[in-house]
């Protein structure tokens, strides 16, 4: 297939560009868009012939469901019944934004966005490509990270260009994705909110709004959420969660990721300072470290709270559970 590569400046954005993708979704294509939390590879959500071929691109397990993404809180109610008044106070608070949420499924949603199950996952992104682009195509997108299945999520044009080049009829280039990791999945179908992946939106800033919410689902191994068995986000490099970085041998072709600086007895990628700097930039020197050509890396574990929840999560995954 011949992918179109369209470069779309965010803060200057040319309506034209955005309405050839849109065409493109609409006639049952697929584009691949940036968004705050990571690249997406998206199809029309009505559309369950274009949903199956973002399932093909991907190479991605059946029974691994999609998030269909929307712009107006109208288009809750083309997906989801039953909308509980928690998840209206929700998307009030942190939409557009890094927060995904779990519903009951509308019969009119193709079984395929939802890999079977009864429930819907809806987000409403704050980036303004992401969000011209579903507007102007006038139907929710269903879009999973635009990565092949295993590998790390994009957050950079250039690495959704290597994965998906060929895969799909439109890439938009939008520059790097801010946050770095995808979005919260908050199950609201459950009684007390559940968290289902971590995410930018932590449970606590969630209970702050609804009363109580819990970790469950990946977190806990609940069955709630096939997909989640899945592993997720490895490089080719041997990945490694270190604690203490002068715990990390000194193999000769490593490289170390990590934040706040330090000095270092081998090659580093530094983040910046902070944690959330960390989150932006961990899938990104995950694949820099395959490009360099690094056979492992040792990558700070963050402390477990705000973000680093979520940063530890991916790590932990990409690491297989190896700690030092
Ligand atoms: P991705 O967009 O590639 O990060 O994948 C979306 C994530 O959301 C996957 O981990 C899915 O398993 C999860 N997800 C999407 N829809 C649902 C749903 N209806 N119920 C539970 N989890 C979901
Ligand atoms: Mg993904």
């Amino acid at each position: 297939m011949n992918t179109e590569i369209i470069k779309i400046d965010p803060n200057n954005i040319d309506v034209s560009l955005i309405d050839r993708a849109a065409e493109t979704i609409r006639r049952g294509g697929l584009v691949v868009f940036p968004t705050e939390t990571v690249y997406g590879l998206g199809a029309n959500t009505f559309d369950p012939k274009a949903v199956a071929k973002v399932y093909g691109a991907k190479n991605r397990p059946a029974d691994n469901p999609l998030i269909s993404h929307i712009c107006s809180l109208d288009q809750v109610e083309e997906l989801a019944r039953d909308v509980p008044d928690m998840a209206w106070k929700l998307a009030e608070r942190f939409w557009g934004g890094p927060l995904t949420m779990i519903l009951k499924r509308r019969e009119t949603v193709p079984d395929i966005v939802s890999a079977g199950l009864d429930t819907v996952s809806i987000r409403f992104p704050s980036h303004s490509v992401a969000y011209e682009l579903i507007g102007r195509s006038g139907v929710p997108i269903a879009a999973p990270s635009a990565n092949l299945s295993g590998s790390p999520s994009p957050t950079a044009a250039r690495h959704a260009i290597d994965d998906m080049n060929g895969r799909v009829d439109v890439i938009i280039d939008g520059g790097d994705s801010l946050i770095g990791v995808e979005s919260t999945v908050v199950d609201m179908t459950c009684g007390v909110p559940t968290v289902l992946r971590p995410g930018a939106v932590t449970a606590e800033d969630i209970a702050s709004v609804t009363g109580r919410c819990v970790y469950g689902g990946d977190y806990a191994n609940a069955p709630k959420c096939p997909g989640m068995k899945y592993t997720h986000y490895s490089p080719r490099a041997e990945v490694w969660a270190v604690t203490d970085m002068s715990k990390a041998p000194k193999d000769e072709n490593s490289v170390i990721i990590t934040y706040g600086g330090g000095g270092f007895d081998r090659p580093a990628y530094n983040a910046g300072d902070t944690v959330k700097d960390y989150a932006a930039k961990l899938f990104y020197f995950l694949r820099r470290a395959d490009e360099d050509g690094f056979g492992t890396v040792y990558a700070r574990l963050p402390e477990e709270k705000g973000i680093g929840i979520a940063v530890r999560n991916r790590l932990l995954k990409a690491a297989g559970g190896k700690i030092l």
